[in-house]
């Protein structure tokens, strides 16, 4: 069992309309083996700390004993309601349990407005900024737009892309840039993107996940641990060093 300790800002920057807090105190969580950094459904496994995605229209899900993620997804960007949904976003963020926005991100693969994803993606950039919270980044054939966004701004915040499927220059251009990529299923089919770059890249900037792709996070480990020669211990201490370094604030 490893133990980090996190400051824990109060009251939350983004309802006083200041930023940074003044007041801070400390609290501390302990983390378990395994490391799922993206699901959306709930399970119960003792050796397993999971991020479960939230969306707005599913609070009650906070009423769980997890961690989560809480995101406006590009899917349901619509004109008429993404900025009532990401202003539940915003108001829901500040709990502690959250630990991270998003998913959220850019998909061209879809029929919603791209400009309008956009505006959403960046509003959350925002939210994730003011809290400093990690953001959980979908990304479909929009992975130049996103390094764009990164490097125009000044964002300190890591971003986590999960489900990440590119190639090996983009995945450099990322983790020069503070971003952590996650991998799961794709680890499965040796002719995908994500197979070819997770052989070789640096594990500082590596997450696991079981999305909703029907692996479970040791089958994922274990699959990952196969592909870089390692053992699935070497693989849970350098995933939990790794999640120290992304959500420490
Ligand atoms: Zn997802």
């Amino acid at each position: 069992m490893t133990i980090y300790t996190f400051l824990k800002s109060s009251p939350c920057p983004l309802q006083r309309g200041t930023f940074p807090p003044t007041s801070q105190k400390t609290t501390t969580i302990n983390y378990l083996n395994y490391i799922d950094i993206h699901t959306h459904t709930y399970y119960q496994d003792l050796e397993t700390t999971l991020i479960l995605n939230v969306f707005p229209n599913e609070q009650d899900k906070l009423q769980l004993p997890a961690y989560f993620s809480i995101g406006l997804h590009p899917w349901y960007v619509y004109e008429k309601s993404w900025e009532q949904l990401v202003d539940q976003v915003r108001s829901a963020a500040c709990d502690n349990k959250i630990l991270a926005i998003g998913e959220s991100g850019l998909d061209k693969a879809i029929a919603n407005s791209y400009e309008i994803q956009r505006l959403a993606f960046i509003m959350q950039l925002v939210i994730a900024e003011t809290l400093k919270k990690p953001l959980i980044i979908h990304c479909v054939r929009s992975y130049s737009e996103m390094l764009a966004i990164r490097k125009k701004s000044d964002q300190s915040v890591p971003w986590i892309f999960h489900w990440f499927n590119a190639d090996e220059q983009i995945s450099r251009e990322l983790i020069r840039k503070n971003c952590f990529l996650s991998f799961g299923h794709m680890l499965f089919t040796e002719q995908s993107k994500a197979f070819g770059v997770f052989r070789s890249m640096p594990l500082d900037y590596v997450f696991f996940e079981t999305d909703d792709a029907g692996y479970t996070i040791q089958e994922v480990y274990e699959r990952a641990a196969g592909i870089r020669k390692s053992s699935v211990a070497d693989l849970k201490a350098k995933i939990l060093d790794n999640f120290g370094r992304c959500f420490k604030r």
